[in-house]
């Protein structure tokens, strides 16, 4: 079946450690650890967690020497490159370089001035190591603030602007760019004016978006209408919870967009009244199950025979429950039917063989 993709917007790509961010690389997932950075065991291990669930990129926070010091440690034997974030203190910028980041994320308004930017610029120059300028609705300065009477979406972007025009005038552009505030559509406003006036690479987010349910809807929301625009090269979706639920999250977000696949898309149905078996419970089983894959397919778990496959037609497999027997459909078509027990046990089946099948035909050049 047919579907419309996403036209991104080409930007330029920069090289963080080993990781490509814009042109056309795919969007790059990124989270922050929680933990005391200066605590490298703690840190370390979330770190792992956060590479295992999929975060490609990870930023750790630099308060004080203590962290830059604990992050030559963590650089070292990390599964994925890390960012160094910093605030009002240049020389821990400087340090964080020296110790191996891939990434220095500052925001340029609270960094120590004109002066100390330049510096800092020459010094990520001389490593090849990127900037991220990380203009938020919180820290704009009063001139801008007065200039648009508050946080709005034009001055996010006069304020980005105003920094890149400093460094770019002293040959450096070696740049992410984020443009953050903790409302969905300010941000999505300034990431899209700034889209139109720059190609440098983009970092999206919605700042502080909250606990986990309204988090991810404002994330989702945030990202997830820009993305559907084409604008965005990294994502991270920021939450007051694990940081690995921020990755999870992501990948969703992505996937629901089809910019990236990581394995099978489940489909379900909300049940109705015609729903005779606790499809909550079939279709969170089916969930876990497709954890185990990687194939880029859809399955659908439905809860009806009578209705469930024919909704169902753009899935690749599914599953529909009826009264105490159950049956297995592809592309819509019922191939077999079972005892409703049985039907994880033969979506199980069913994914191997997908799986199988899939893997022989990339051996012989087939899908990517
Ligand atoms: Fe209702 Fe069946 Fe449709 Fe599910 S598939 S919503 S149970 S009609």
């Amino acid at each position: 079946m047919g579907v419309d993709k996403i036209k991104r917007k080409l930007t330029r790509s920069i090289h963080v450690g080993g990781l490509i961010i814009g042109g056309s690389a795919p969007v790059v997932i990124q989270s922050m650890t929680s933990t005391d950075t200066s605590d490298v065991g703690k840190t370390r291990e979330q770190i792992f967690k956060l590479a295992e669930a999929g975060c490609e990129l990870i930023r750790v926070a630099i308060p004080d020497e203590n962290a830059v010091k604990a992050l030559k440690k963590l650089v070292a034997g990390s599964p994925v490159p890390l960012v160094a974030d910093i605030h009002f203190d240049a020389r821990l910028a400087y340090m964080a370089i020296e110790n191996g980041a891939a990434k220095i994320r500052i925001n340029p308004g609270n960094i120590g001035g004109t002066g100390k930017l330049l510096e800092l610029a020459g010094m990520a120059d001389k490593y090849k190591v990127p900037i991220r300028i990380g203009v938020n609705a919180g820290s704009l300065n009063k001139k801008i603030l007065q200039k648009y009477g508050g946080p709005y979406s034009a001055a996010l972007v006069e304020s980005a602007l105003a920094y890149l025009e400093v460094l770019e005038a002293d040959g450096f552009s070696n740049f992410v760019v984020s443009l953050k505030s903790s409302d969905v559509y300010t941000t999505i406003s300034a990431y899209r004016l700034f889209s139109e006036k720059r190609d440098y690479p983009l970092h999206i987010g919605i700042t502080e978006a909250g606990t986990i349910q309204t988090g991810i809807i404002k994330g989702a929301i945030g990202t997830g209408t820009l993305l559907a625009e084409g604008i965005g090269d990294t994502i991270r979706i920021s939450l007051t919870a694990s940081p690995v639920e921020e990755v999870i999250t992501a990948r969703c977000i992505l996937q629901s967009l089809g910019l990236r696949i990581f394995g099978p898309e489940l489909i379900a149905c909300p049940t109705c009244g015609r729903c005779t078996v606790d499809l909550i419970n079939l279709a969170n089983s089916a969930e876990q199950l497709l954890k185990n894959y990687s194939i880029p397919i859809k399955v659908a778990v439905m809860g009806c025979a009578v209705n469930g496959p024919g909704e169902a037609k753009e899935a690749d497999i599914g599953i529909c429950a009826g009264k105490k027997r159950g049956m297995l459909f592809k592309h819509g078509k019922v191939v077999k039917t079972v005892k409703q027990e049985k039907l994880l046990e033969v979506l199980k089946e069913e994914l191997d063989n997908e799986t199988g099948r899939y893997n022989r035909q990339k051996k012989q050049g087939g899908p990517k």
